[in-house]
């Protein structure tokens, strides 16, 4: 069965094939990520050549078959190009991160629709100025693995259930989530959190705006954040557009 169908998808990857064409990995709003072709997309003539970039959103129209793991898209129209975050390096990178955790960490065809809304959101964030892309970065980095299914609970310690205070020295396990201080003394491979930093990424998860925070708090969160989805995930190696630019 083939069936002709629109879609909304963000470009995670693209790779040329054969002389003229392109595979690109998307991440739509109705299908989840697939792979795609795109028949000559690298001719000069191709109206879709520009158009499906990376970290571009674009609306695709696919031969959608359910037997094919590579669909074929026939039509590309574009709905952000996200202009400011390719002009700024620094946001260029966080954007790239977000694509790379898609890329690596969601199964293709499993549909997360709220996922895709917030990450159109946070790319349009990033895309307007005077907004930090590191703080952007960090709590789409919350959001995300809660939306796949790793959510951490900041009210109760995820070893006992006793509820967490702030003013002890709760830790960050990864293998288990935050735990209370008695918990953290039978376990390794934990990052011990500070009363500030506790409560910083509790502000995060939160939908309070007005954050005082320092960089260096934000990258110890993506840091552990970062072992953590390793730990789960042993094909997982860490952000890598993190790392280069
Ligand atoms: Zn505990």
């Amino acid at each position: 069965m083939t069936e002709i169908t629109k879609t909304e998808a963000i470009v995670l990857r693209k790779t040329k094939f054969s002389d003229s064409s392109l595979i690109v990995e998307l991440f739509t709003k109705d299908y989840g990520k697939i792979s795609a072709m795109l028949k000559g997309a690298r001719s000069s003539k191709s109206k879709m050549r520009s158009k499906v970039d990376l970290i571009n959103c674009v609306e695709i129209v696919f031969y959608k078959k359910e037997s094919k793991d590579l669909q074929l898209v026939s039509q590309a129209n574009l709905i952000n190009h996200f202009i400011f975050i390719k002009e700024d390096l620094d946001k260029l990178k966080f954007a790239s991160a977000v694509c790379e955790l898609l890329l690596k960490l969601i199964p293709e065809h499993e549909i997360h629709e709220k996922l895709f809304r917030g990450t159109i959101r946070i790319l349009e964030l990033m895309n307007t100025e005077n907004n930090d892309a590191l703080l952007l970065f960090t709590r789409y980095l919350l959001f995300f693995i809660k939306e796949i299914g790793f959510e951490i609970s900041m009210d109760s310690c995820s070893s006992c259930g006793n509820t967490l205070i702030e003013s002890q020295k709760n830790a960050f396990s990864y293998a288990d989530g935050i735990i209370c201080e008695s918990c953290n003394q039978n376990k390794t491979l934990t990052y011990e959190f500070s009363e500030e930093l506790f409560n910083l990424m509790k502000c995060l998860t939160s939908k309070i705006n007005n954050l005082t925070y320092k960089k260096s708090q934000l990258e110890n969160i993506i840091f552990i954040i970062e072992k953590f989805l390793i730990y789960h995930n042993s094909e997982f190696k860490g952000i890598k557009s993190l790392q280069i630019l």
